[in-house]
């Protein structure tokens, strides 16, 4: 007998599993709006020019492939930190922030997780957006925390439930962790007002809450860094400490790469200094150091003006397609087809995702009957969509809701 025959076999992941029954698929029109990855106008997989030329200086340098830090290469670290903070920022100027290197925002996450768990001297809940991201859950409950809800969206307008929000943040424990989508929330497209922002980051002041901002799309939302950005810079401008995972996977391009950074703020250098050795402690013995290729393109992006000023124009090339392809589902199905329900949102929502409303039986109906796949929850990524497919996918949409 093996030692192994009790081993129950678990579910396939939600979101990974899309991708396999689309794999599986035969026909020539099927469509795959499952994953989180952009796809060009021909529906291809896109590696930026940006990060191509960066490869090239990369190559040219003829590095050598010796270990990073365990916290990563501080260079790029510190530039992901300006990207995101903003120049201006207090902490980033008094060289307050601890910063590490992660693998990719998700790894960024997970490694604040842990600081949380063992650091964070207040609480050990954290309170996620309901709906987010499936994979918060398990991550954060795999780090040790306490993980719970607040409300978030709103069935009924499809929109933001910011009274539900609101209470649920004033009902909380005080000194609990909030975590929030610094933009673009995933999976619902629906992100605050800044005016809902400002009331959201004074929740969390009289509460005592530890903003923990996942930032996964920074550029994604609007087609601008620094707008993206609004959220983080404005809870720091508040005063607030806070932790911020970054990704490099959608903005750059850079998924398999894994590229990503966790930081804190902290109040002066001597302080950061004692983080910065608690999250080495951390880190060491998870993976030992992170991998360093991914992480100088995007350094290499980052740290060159006009690199950079060339990367900020292909993530808004990216973003207006996005958005141009919302205006165009929108249209087709409100004006063209007459499709029954309201479809505003569609238009409204940003980055990557859309929530459609579809439901779960719908959304099986498109998988069996038109080859269109999408998560159960009616999340399409509008990545998926482009000129040549736009008008079949919304037609089997028409015929899933009549
Ligand atoms: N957070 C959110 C909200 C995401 O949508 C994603 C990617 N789907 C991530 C974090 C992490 O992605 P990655 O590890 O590829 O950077």
């Amino acid at each position: 007998v093996s030692v192994w025959s009790a081993v129950p076999a678990g579910p396939p992941d939600p979101i990974l599993g899309v991708t396999e029954a689309f794999k599986a698929d035969k026909n020539s029109r099927k469509i795959n709006l499952g994953v989180g990855a952009y796809r060009d106008e021909n529906g291809k997989p896109y590696v930026l020019p940006s990060v191509q030329k960066a490869e090239e200086v990369i190559n040219t340098s003829k590095l050598d492939k010796e270990y990073l830090p365990i916290t990563g290469l501080a260079e790029f670290t510190q530039r992901a930190a300006h990207l995101a903070y903003g120049a201006e920022s207090v902490p980033l100027n008094n060289n307050a922030i601890s910063a590490a290197q992660s693998i990719s925002g998700t790894g960024a996450l997970r490694i604040g997780g842990a600081f949380l768990a063992r650091h964070y001297p207040t609480s050990k809940a954290i309170y996620l957006p309901t709906p987010t991201w499936g994979n918060h859950i398990p991550l954060f409950k795999d780090s040790g925390l306490d993980v719970r809800g607040y409300r978030y969206f709103d069935k009924s307008t499809v929109g933001l439930d910011f009274e539900g929000l609101k209470s649920d943040l004033r009902a909380a424990p005080e000194g609990a962790i909030v975590l929030l989508h610094a933009c673009a929330h995933n999976p619902t497209g629906i992100d605050p007002t800044p005016e809902q922002w400002a009331t959201i980051s004074q929740i969390v002041k009289e509460k005592k809450l530890f903003p923990f901002f996942d930032m996964a799309y920074q550029g994604f939302a609007s087609g601008s860094t620094d707008r993206d950005a609004h959220a983080v810079r404005l809870f720091v401008k508040d005063g607030h400490q806070v932790a911020l995972a970054q990704s490099f996977a959608k903005n750059m391009g850079l998924y398999g790469e894994r590229v990503g950074a966790f930081s804190l703020t902290t109040t002066d250098p001597e302080e950061k200094a004692r983080v910065d050795s608690q999250l080495k402690i951390l880190i060491r013995p998870l993976y030992s150091n992170p991998p360093c290729h991914g992480a100088r393109i995007a350094n290499t992006i980052l740290g060159n003006q006009v690199l950079c000023d060339q990367w900020k124009g292909e993530v808004k090339g990216m973003a207006d397609r996005i958005i141009n392809m919302r205006e165009r589902l929108y249209n087709i199905l409100t004006h063209d087809l007459k499709t029954p329900g309201e479809w505003g949102h569609i238009k409204s929502q940003i980055g990557m995702f859309s929530f459609t409303g579809l439901t779960a039986p719908q959304t099986q109906v498109l998988a069996e009957k038109a080859h269109v796949y999408m998560t159960s929850n009616g999340r399409i990524s509008m990545a998926g969509l482009n000129g040549s497919n736009i008008e079949y996918f919304a037609e089997s949409v028409d015929a899933a809701v009549r």
